[in-house]
C-alpha cells in the first residue's frame, strides 16, 4: 500500500505479555496433559454478576422488547439515572460532583487510552511498573515518557520529590496494578500539590478503589485542590464483575482548563464524536450495582477475593517471601526467589507447582525480579495454590 502509517506504532512493539504466557502454558500442558493447572495470572474476575445487577438488567431487557419502552441510542455521556447514581457514590466519600462532569463509558481501558487525544506535546510521567495501557497509548501518540520507578525502597509508591519541570501529564494508579501499593492521603496531597504548582494534570486510575480497606482515599477528589489538577477514571469491572459487561466512567472537573480550553468540554466533544454510549441494559445494571443493595452485594464479591489474597499472603509470610499488596488490593506482588529473571521464575512456578502467574517484567523495567499473583480465583483453587506454594517456597 502507499498510505503512510503512524510511525509511532513502531515503538510500541507486539503485545507480548499475555500471549507469551498463553504460549508457554500451552506448551507445558501439551507435554504434561495430566497437570492440574491453577491460573493466577490474568486480572479477570470469576464470580458472576450479583442478583441486584442481573434483575435490573433482565427488567431492562424486557423494556427493550416492548415498543413503548424500547430505547435506541443512549445519551452520549450516560443516562441521567446512572449519572445521578455515580454522583451519589462520590457523596459517600464526601466528594461533590456535577453530573455534567461525569462521562459514562464502556471501560476504563478505553478512557485511559483515549484521553491522550486531548493533549499536545507534553512529557508524560508513568509509574514503573504499572498497567501497560498508559505507556502504550502514549507511545502510540508519540509522546515523551519518563518513568517513576516504584521500588522496594519507596514502598512501590513513587513521589514527586526532585522532579523539575512543568506541564506534565501524570498517571497515578491507586491501588496499583500490579504492585497492590496504595497511596495514603498525605502522599496523594503531595502529588496534588506538585501538579498544581507545576501546571500538570493527574490522570487518576481508581479501578481498584473498592478494595481499599485501610482508610486511604478512594477518590483523588478527597484531596483538597484535586479538582484543579485531576481527572479520575473508575470502573465497575473489578468490584461489580463487569469485565465482560463493560461500564465505567471518567470525571473531568469543570475547573480544568489548558490553552484557554475546558478539558471537560473537550472530553465531551471527543466522546460525542467517537463514542455512541453504553447500552441501556448495561447502564441499568450499573445503576443497580451502585445502589445500596448492589453496593453491599459487590462488597461481598470484593470480600470473597480478599479472603483469597489473605490465604495466599499468609503462606508467603510464613515462608519468608518478600511481598506487597494483598491488603487493599486483589494483587500480590512478590519478590522472585532463587536466581534468574521473572520469566525464569514464571517457568519454575509453572513446571514445579503448575501455577500460572504474571512475570513482573511485563509491567515495566522495574518489575523485573518480581511476580504478580491474583486473588480473583475460587476459594478452592486458591487453597490448592496456597498448598502448592507452601511446598514450592
Ligand atoms: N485500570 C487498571 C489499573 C486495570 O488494571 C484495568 C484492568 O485490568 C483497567 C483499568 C481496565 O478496566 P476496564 O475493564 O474498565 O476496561
Amino acid at each position: 500500500m502507499k498510505i503512510k502509517i503512524n510511525e509511532n506504532y513502531r515503538s510500541v512493539g507486539k503485545s507480548y505479555l499475555f500471549s507469551e504466557i498463553a504460549s508457554r502454558v500451552a506448551k507445558f500442558t501439551a507435554a504434561h496433559p495430566e497437570a492440574r493447572m491453577i491460573r493466577l495470572g490474568i486480572g479477570d474476575v470469576t464470580l458472576p454478576l450479583t442478583p441486584a445487577v442481573t434483575s435490573a438488567m433482565s427488567a431492562a431487557v424486557s423494556e427493550m422488547a416492548e415498543k413503548s419502552t424500547f430505547r435506541g441510542y443512549a445519551p452520549e455521556f450516560g443516562y441521567d439515572f446512572l449519572l445521578e447514581a455515580i454522583k451519589r457514590r462520590y457523596e459517600r466519600f464526601g466528594v461533590a460532583l456535577g453530573t455534567s462532569e461525569i462521562f459514562v463509558s464502556d471501560g476504563a481501558k478505553s478512557d485511559v487510552g483515549n484521553i491522550t487525544e486531548l493533549f499536545g506535546d507534553n512529557t508524560v510521567l508513568i509509574p514503573d511498573p504499572v498497567y501497560p495501557v498508559y505507556l502504550d497509548s502514549n507511545l502510540m501518540a508519540g509522546r515523551r515518557v519518563e518513568f517513576l520507578p516504584a521500588t522496594e525502597e519507596n514502598g512501590f509508591l513513587p513521589m514527586p520529590d526532585g522532579i523539575r519541570g512543568e506541564g506534565y501529564i501524570i498517571y497515578i494508579c491507586s491501588p496499583n496494578n500490579p504492585t497492590g501499593a496504595v497511596y495514603d492521603r498525605e502522599m496523594l496531597a503531595a502529588w496534588v500539590d506538585f501538579a498544581n504548582r507545576t501546571g500538570s494534570l493527574i490522570i487518576f486510575d481508581a479501578a481498584y478503589e473498592a478494595y481499599i480497606s485501610d482508610g486511604c482515599p478512594h477518590s483523588i477528589y478527597e484531596i483538597e485542590g484535586a479538582r484543579a489538577c485531576a481527572v479520575e477514571i473508575c470502573s465497575l469491572s473489578k468490584d461489580a464483575g463487569f469485565t465482560g459487561t463493560r461500564c465505567s466512567w471518567t470525571v473531568v472537573p469543570s475547573e480544568l482548563t489548558a490553552g484557554g480550553m475546558s478539558l471537560c468540554e473537550m472530553w465531551g466533544r471527543r466522546q460525542a464524536t467517537k463514542f455512541n454510549g453504553v447500552p441501556y441494559v448495561v447502564q441499568r445494571g450499573a445503576e443497580a450495582a451502585l445502589s445500596d443493595t448492589g453496593r453491599e452485594e459487590c462488597l461481598g464479591l470484593v470480600k470473597y477475593y480478599m479472603e483469597n489474597a489473605t490465604r495466599l499472603a499468609s503462606v508467603l509470610r510464613k515462608r519468608g517471601v518478600t511481598f506487597t499488596g494483598g491488603v487493599s488490593s486483589p494483587y500480590i506482588w512478590l519478590k522472585c526467589t532463587g536466581t534468574g529473571s521473572s520469566w525464569e521464575f514464571f517457568d519454575r512456578l509453572l513446571t514445579e507447582a503448575n501455577i500460572v502467574g504474571t512475570p513482573g517484567a511485563g509491567f515495566g523495567k522495574c518489575g523485573e525480579g518480581y511476580f504478580r499473583l491474583t486473588a480473583f480465583g475460587s476459594h478452592e483453587a486458591t487453597d490448592e495454590a496456597a498448598a502448592r506454594l507452601r511446598t514450592f517456597f
